[in-house]
């Protein structure tokens, strides 16, 4: 025991806990040779929703971000959060994908790489962690803390020797949801030290309003490094405050001998961005949430929640859907909720409520989590609920990226083609987010405007929008949201769908439809996907409503319907 070391993650997780990721570089530059001199354990400040944000909504390169805030700290080593297989983004990887990816972020200045997977399958982690530990990296292997019936501290204990044995120079013990309580903490730590002789770090969020209290107890079990963020971006969703917890370990055997008169001063820095990004601060997420006790819901995936409902009009589903997340985490082998389980979990939750059955529709992601393709579930799924959902499918035994030919030199290929490509890292970022990535490689990509909530419009759905057609927005005012239609001046909005056949097949929800699978005149049976509907960031089937052939197909290809808008019709 002794000295507790600190993890800063102001420029990492505090600022996607509270501002939607949205800080920009160069407000971070002025204050980092201060925050270098302070001593810090290590600086969060990459991974996560770092990379998908900097290139959606901020039109900066994050490869650049990292080699900015390493040249202006030095002396401080530098952390990412990796999803493992995943890396930065939501789905599974190629290996060849994640060798280079691990490997040119070392090289950009990452000296840390915390990698977890969200269900703790340990086969989604060793490609990363063996890749990182071959660069020279420190590896912080991590467990994603959950509580259920078959989450035991003697699991937790025994995947954290598997994560030892595959050589990683500390562990931690990733609290994302913020639900662990003091008591779990000081137990959970003991017995991980108890077993392995690494250093240990505790990653909390002060959500449920324990966190603190965690780690005093888990400073007194003997954790080595603890997570906080400087106070003006800590607490609610976020981190515990760092100036606090260095006040509070003071004079104890486990002070962190930081300097609080420096963090003051870093401070001060702080509560002036906090006013530049008030436009951005959702005060929701400072708030309390004592909710995730009962239903294990993450902060970030209750805001997520509230905005599907709003946009499926189904706001007052509010208390069914979250009474049925619990429900749908039992059927799923109880994932822990983060990214991306917190999303595949949430959304069936609400299309298990909004379509009043429960799997009657099934999104694509959750079919692929059944079939095995994002790890082994924690525990057994009941075969009653698989065969419902994967028919007679059988789910895979081997690991999910087995399965995954090389990506690489496709996606370099492609960007070659396009004669896009200036550096090596520029393959990645486009393998990674195709789409996003074109745009901003091609000068394409503008900065979001930072300023006051005016009435705000944005094409739901990405802004794919049919350019013949009235579209749908969803506009916020005030923090409400509302769906508009609009139409190209001359055109009049219909509104309702009196046209088509009433029998045809519909929408059962607002979405965009991505793809048809069918076009007019083939033959369809009862329960073909005929077409695929993007909705609530998700790709859900739609199935033919009866046997016959295609007589029309009432919308195209990228246009935004409502619920109950008719899609085509079948005869
Ligand atoms: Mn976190």
């Amino acid at each position: 025991m002794g000295r507790v070391r600190l993890t800063e993650t102001v420029f990492r997780d505090a600022h996607q806990s509270l501002l939607a990721t949205r800080m920009r570089t160069r407000d971070m530059l002025p204050i980092a040779e201060l925050l270098d001199q302070v001593g810090f354990f290590s600086l969060e400040v990459w991974g996560g929703a770092t990379f998908d944000t900097c290139i959606r909504y901020l039109n900066e390169d994050p490869w650049e971000r990292l080699r900015a805030l390493k040249k202006a700290m030095p002396n401080t080593p530098m952390q990412m959060l990796l999803r493992g297989q995943n890396l930065v983004g939501y789905r599974h990887y190629s290996d060849d994908l994640v060798e280079k990816f691990v490997e040119r972020a070392a090289a950009n200045g990452v000296d840390i790489f915390r990698i977890f997977d969200a269900v703790n399958d340990i086969r989604n982690m060793e490609k990363s962690i063996k890749v990182a530990k071959s660069v020279g990296a420190h590896v912080q292997g991590a467990v994603s803390y959950t509580t259920s019936p078959v989450h035991t501290i003697e699991q937790f204990t025994k995947f954290c020797i598997k994560l030892a044995d595959l050589g990683c120079d500390s562990l931690c013990i990733k609290d994302m949801a913020g639900l662990m309580t003091p008591h779990a903490a000081e137990e959970i730590v003991k017995a991980i030290k108890e077993e392995v002789h690494l250093p240990v770090n505790l990653h909390s969020h002060c959500t449920a309003g324990i966190a603190p209290m965690s780690y005093l107890f888990a400073s007194e079990a003997g954790v080595d490094i603890l997570d906080t963020a400087m106070s003006p971006l800590a607490w609610g969703s976020s981190q515990p405050p760092t100036e606090s917890i260095v006040a509070a370990l003071q004079g104890t055997p486990y002070d962190t001998g930081l300097d609080l008169e420096l963090l003051t001063e870093i401070k001060r820095y702080f509560e002036k961005i906090m006013e530049i990004y008030s436009p951005v601060f959702n005060p929701i997420s400072a708030k309390l949430d004592t909710n995730v006790l009962v239903y294990q819901v993450p902060g970030g995936m209750l805001s997520n929640l509230v905005s599907q409902l709003i946009e499926q009009k189904a706001m007052d589903k509010y208390d069914e859907v979250l009474a049925e997340i619990p429900k749908v985490r039992a059927d799923l082998g109880y994932p822990p909720l983060v990214t991306p389980t917190s999303q595949i979990v949430g959304t069936q939750a609400v299309l298990n409520v909004i379509t009043g059955e429960r799997y009657k529709m099934v999104p694509k992601e959750v079919r692929d989590y059944v079939k095995g393709l994002y790890g082994k579930p924690p525990a057994e799924i009941e075969a009653k609920i698989r065969i419902k959902i994967l028919e007679d499918e059988e789910p895979i035994t081997v690991r999910p990226a087995d399965l995954l030919p090389p990506e690489y030199e496709a996606a370099k290929r492609e960007v070659d083609g396009l004669g896009l490509a200036r550096k090596e890292e520029d393959y990645l970022t486009y393998a990674l987010y195709p789409q996003v990535a074109l745009k901003f490689l091609k000068g394409l990509a503008e900065e979001e405007p930072l300023v006051k909530k005016s009435p705000k419009t944005e094409a739901s759905a990405g802004g794919r929008m049919s350019m013949n057609g009235p579209a749908a927005f969803s506009v916020e005012v005030d923090g409400e949201s509302y769906l508009v239609k609009v139409a190209p001046a001359g055109m009049t909005i219909q509104e309702s769908q009196p046209k088509a056949p009433s029998d045809g097949v519909t929408a059962p929800m607002q979405g965009v439809v991505i793809k048809y699978k069918v076009k007019k005149g083939d033959m369809v049976k009862k329960g073909d996907v005929v077409a695929v509907l993007e909705a609530m960031k998700m790709e859900n089937p739609i199935y033919a409503n009866k046997s016959g052939a295609v007589k029309d197909i009432h919308v195209p290809e990228g246009t935004t319907v409502g619920a109950g808008d008719v899609l085509m019709s079948i005869e």
